[in-house]
């Protein structure tokens, strides 16, 4: 009996093409659940979500790898000049300087991250060649991005006008205080399955809006901003990053999903976990958005605001999350 189950188990997942072995033979998933899947599918962070999943969708729609899509949603939002939070344009540290922070997951669980790279367009392209031309996960600063600038990457001047104009004003009241408030994260993380039923993920950012020089925070730490287990799923957060680095943050989503959480669920106990871990969480806004295999997606934050875009054969919308506290 236990054999003739298997046996219907490995050529459903032959007839629908997952490619990962491991999940292939996974028991815990029955015929009709899998009938649900719309793939392919790619959530992202925020509104600029949008834009990113369109790039990435061009890839996705037409049988392409996760990791390619990521890779090229989120470079749309590094490249725009108007967000100021990510790449180009992104808000400096409290010293006027860009820094630039970020990591990419594939399905095989290889990955790449930068950290505190300086003058360079799209760090998210410098993590992933980490990823596939070193033996190492990370490379931080002027080390990142001399391997950059060595592998073709060309150096820019980031901090732009409108960035460095508002930096100036800054100064003037701030008393070199770094501010922390839920206004000033527009992160980009994106986590996508592929027609293959392969996952990947990647996060990026210019990181807190006017952070003490050398300040890293959670987006390039795997694990922590994103994590991808091709058996289970994928998660990636966005926040004060800080908070998520205390709690291995994405990481710990993938484990629930594996134990039986659906995304939503798995997302709000690690939201759970950050309010219990912390004296207080007063004006400081994380989210967390997963995928699992099954081809469900949800998210949660700790204040209302945070939402997400999503893109399957059948939608292209905006969702928003539930929240713990109203702002
Ligand atoms: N998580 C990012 C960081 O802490 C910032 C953000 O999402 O706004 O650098």
């Amino acid at each position: 009996m236990r054999r003739r189950k298997f046996l219907e188990w490995a050529a459903l997942s032959s007839f629908l093409g997952f490619s990962n072995k491991s999940w292939a033979t996974s028991p815990s998933l029955g015929q009709e659940e899998c009938k649900k899947w719309e793939k392919p599918l790619v959530i992202s962070t925020w509104n600029h979500g949008m834009d990113a999943n369109a790039a990435a969708w061009e890839l996705l729609s037409k049988g392409g790898k996760a990791l390619d899509a990521v890779e090229k949603g989120v470079m749309v939002t590094e490249s725009d000049p108007t967000n100021r939070s990510v790449g180009i344009g992104g808000t400096p540290d409290r010293d006027g300087h860009v820094t630039l922070d970020a990591c990419i997951m594939n399905e095989e669980g290889d990955c790449g991250s930068v950290a505190f790279l300086e003058d360079i367009e799209n760090p998210i392209a410098v993590a992933r060649m980490v990823m596939e031309k070193t033996p190492h996960v990370m490379l931080a600063g002027k080390g990142a991005q001399l391997f950059a600038l060595q592998n073709g990457f060309e150096r820019k001047d980031l901090l732009i006008p409108e960035t460095k104009a508002a930096w100036e004003k800054w100064k003037k009241t701030s008393n070199y205080e770094t501010p922390v408030n839920i206004e000033n994260h527009d992160t980009i993380g994106m986590i996508a399955l592929d027609q293959a039923g392969d996952f990947s993920g990647a996060c990026t950012t210019s990181g807190l809006a006017y952070k003490m020089h050398g300040r890293v925070g959670d987006s390039p730490i795997i694990g922590a901003s994103l994590f991808v287990d091709n058996e289970v799923g994928a998660a990636c957060a966005t926040g004060v990053g800080e908070m998520v680095i205390r709690i291995v943050g994405s990481h710990l989503i993938v484990e629930l999903m594996r134990q039986g959480y659906s995304p939503e669920k798995a997302c709000k106990k690690a939201i759970e976990r950050i309010m219990a871990k912390h004296k207080s969480v007063e004006g400081q806004q994380v989210g967390f958005l997963a995928i699992d295999r099954k081809g469900r997606h949800g998210g949660y934050s700790i204040y209302n605001g945070f939402n997400y875009a999503l893109r399957t054969p059948e939608r292209n919308e905006m969702v928003e999350t539930k929240y713990m506290k109203k702002w």
